[in-house]
This record gives structure tokens, sequence and C-alpha cells, in this order.
């Protein structure tokens, strides 16, 4: 067992936690602080993880900040859900308003790969109505894209993650295939699939993102069954096993365990670097772009405590929108009493 990724930063000296083999490094490039990089990105989850890979893909300079650690899943990962806490945001945070969003445990991770190193692995994608709610379906708002842009990320996303998904996905229009299949669905989910189809609803497998058959470093699913607690064997197509390992080939630099407390903008109103805590001291990296990933609670905490005299009510915040009407993740599950055995 090697120690604690939450005592002090692994991303040092030149290299990186191997998250395929047990002890083991990868090779690290890393910047100098006085060195203006292309791009800082803060949070290295589902947004930051993509973008830093691809970066650094395209030659560019990058460093991905975050602040939680950088996990070892197959020497940090117990099969024990009070092992959890350790992937979870539980700083204080305070939050206010008619409605206040409930913090603590089920609404953010913190760690290299983000929330993805504990979240479900349900992947959906939006229905092409829902991209135009308020004209078709009369609730909400318009989104400024069409739908078939949206969906051929989506299938980029698919390849990269290589989500295990049905043969044919039975709403909507037409979509490639899955590159994995679909997983076998337990016993819970066969009740609830004969259910459906005695109700007159068609139901199929959830697209996952945990490989259903070996790819790479990643063993097939053993449907161990604590996916939320961090997965053991890398089943799991988390940032942390997918777009990170990318991002270090690339040569973009991890620094885990560093916290950024406030983004520099210079007298024009541009970003210039980051003030970021590490090692028990407040640093500053200079960057020429700044790119915030940090969830939907951090990256208005941070564009809003990033004030400055020209930018009174935070960085960002012409509208005056920024931290409030959050929404954190929604949820797809739903919830009854059976009356036959589950298990
Ligand atoms: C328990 C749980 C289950 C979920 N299940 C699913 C699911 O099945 N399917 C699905 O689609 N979604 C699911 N989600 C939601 C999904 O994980 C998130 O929507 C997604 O990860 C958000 O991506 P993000 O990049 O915005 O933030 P995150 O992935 O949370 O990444 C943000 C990162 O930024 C870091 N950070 C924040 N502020 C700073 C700062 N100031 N300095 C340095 N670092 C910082 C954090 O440490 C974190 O690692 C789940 C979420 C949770 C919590």
């Amino acid at each position: 067992m090697s120690d604690s990724p939450l005592s002090a930063p692994r991303a040092t000296d030149g290299r990186a936690p191997d998250v395929f083999h047990a002890g083991g490094w990868v090779p690290m490039k890393q910047f100098a602080e006085h060195d203006a990089v292309d791009f800082v990105v803060i949070g290295t989850g589902a947004g930051g993880g993509p973008l830093i890979a691809r970066l650094a893909e395209m030659g560019y300079s990058v460093i991905g900040f975050d602040a939680g650690a950088y996990f070892r899943p197959l020497e940090d990962f117990a099969s024990d859900e009070t092992s959890q806490s350790q992937l979870f945001w539980t700083d204080e945070r305070l939050v206010d308003g008619a409605n206040p969003l409930k913090m603590g445990s089920n609404n953010s991770g913190k760690a290299v790969g983000g929330s993805t190193v504990h979240f479900a692995m349900v992947s959906l994608r939006f229905r092409p109505e829902w991209f135009k709610s308020r004209s078709k379906l009369g609730y909400g708002a318009d989104w400024p894209l069409d739908w078939r842009e949206m969906w051929q990320y989506y299938s980029r996303a698919e390849r990269d993650l290589a989500i295990a998904g049905p043969v044919s996905y039975p709403w909507g229009p037409r979509r490639p295939r899955y590159p994995y299949r679909a997983h076998e669905i337990n016993g819970a989910a066969a009740l609830l699939a004969r259910g459906a189809e005695a109700m007159g609803y068609r139901w199929t497998e959830t697209p996952l993102a945990t490989v259903s058959a070996p790819r790479g470093n990643s063993p097939s699913c053993v449907y161990r069954g604590f996916c939320r607690v961090g997965c053991s064997t890398n089943a799991k197509q988390s940032q942390l096993v997918t777009y990170i390992p990318r991002a270090l080939k690339a040569g973009a630099e991890i620094r885990d365990l560093a916290m950024v407390g406030r983004i520099e903008v210079d007298v024009e109103g541009r970003a210039t670097g980051v003030h970021y805590h590490r090692n028990g001291h407040w640093h500053f990296q200079r960057a020429k772009n700044v790119i915030v990933a940090g969830y939907a609670i951090e990256t208005p905490r941070l564009l809003l405590s990033s004030a400055t005299d020209r930018f009174r009510d935070g960085l960002a915040n012409s509208s005056g929108l920024v931290g409030r009407y959050l929404m954190t993740q929604s949820n797809q599950a739903a919830y009854g009493v059976m009356d036959d055995m589950v298990r």
C-alpha cells in the first residue's frame, strides 16, 4: 500500500502515478511557475479532463490543477462504503436562498478525475427535442446549438470512454453503435423489465462507462458493486484512467492537491495566471489562458472570489447570474416497492 494520496501531492519530480500498475509511475512534464503556459485548466473532471488531453495533443502547454488527490485505483480503493468519503468534497461551503442546494457527500467529487472517479457511469444523451425545449415542449430554454452538433461530440466521447450500450437504442434518431456491448442486466433490472413490458413500456440496457470487455489496461467489469467508492479494477472509464493518462502522454502537467483560490487578471481584464495553495503555501502560476472547470459549485465560487476593482461582482459575471440558479446533477432514477423478491 502506498502512502496516503491525501497527505502530500503525488504528481511531482517529473512523474505522476501510473494508475494501471501498482506502485508504478509515468513520466510527467513540469512547467515553471514563471513561464506563462498556454492554458491552465482548473478541475480535471468530466469537463477539464478531455480539455487538458485535447489541448496537450494539439501541442499547447497545459497544466491541470485539482484540489483533490491523485488516487491509485488498484491500491487506494476499498470495497467499503465508508471509504467513499475520501472522494467527496465535504469542506464547509455556504449556500443561501429560497431553495438552497444541499452540500456535502452526494454532489461533487474532489480528486484527479473529478466526480467521474465516483460517478455512477450512466452515459445518456440529451434527446434532440430537449435542445429546443422552449419552442418544442413549452418549458425551459432553447439551446443556442443544434442537437446534431452536440451528438457528434457525444459519439466522440462515447468512443473515447468505450461506453457499453445496447445494439439499437429504441428512442430518438438512429445513432452509431456503442463501442462496447451492453452489460447483462441483473435480477432487479430483469424484474423491472418484466414490469415495463407488462405495462407496454419499451426498455433497454443503460449505456454505461464501464467496459463490458477488456480494453487496454482496463479489464472487463467484474460487477464488484462498489463503483461509487472508486473502481478498484479500472473497468470504470473515469477521467483518471482515460483522458488524464492521455494528457500526460501528450505532455500536460497535472498538479494534484492544488487548490486554486484566485484568478489574476490584468488591467485589460485578461487572465494572467492563478494563485493556488499546495504543500502548505500559496504559489502563483503564470498562464496565457485560464479555463475554469470546477463543477457547478466551485466554478462560481472561484469566479466570485476573483473579484477585482474592475470586476466587483466577480469574473465573467456581467449578467449578475454567476452563483445563482445553480443546478448540480440531475438523476434519471425512479424508486418503487416490489412485491417480488428483488435481491
Ligand atoms: C455520486 C455521483 C454520481 C453521479 N453519477 C452520474 C452518472 O451516472 N452519470 C452522469 O452523467 N453523471 C453523474 N454524476 C454527475 C457527473 O459526475 C458530473 O456532472 C460531472 O463529473 C461534472 O463535471 P465537471 O467537470 O463539471 O466537475 P467534476 O467532474 O466534479 O470535476 C471538477 C473538479 O474540479 C476540482 N476543483 C474544483 N474547484 C477547484 C479549485 N478551486 N482548485 C482546484 N481544483 C478544483 C474538483 O476537485 C474536481 O475534481 C454523478 C455525480 C456524483 C457526485
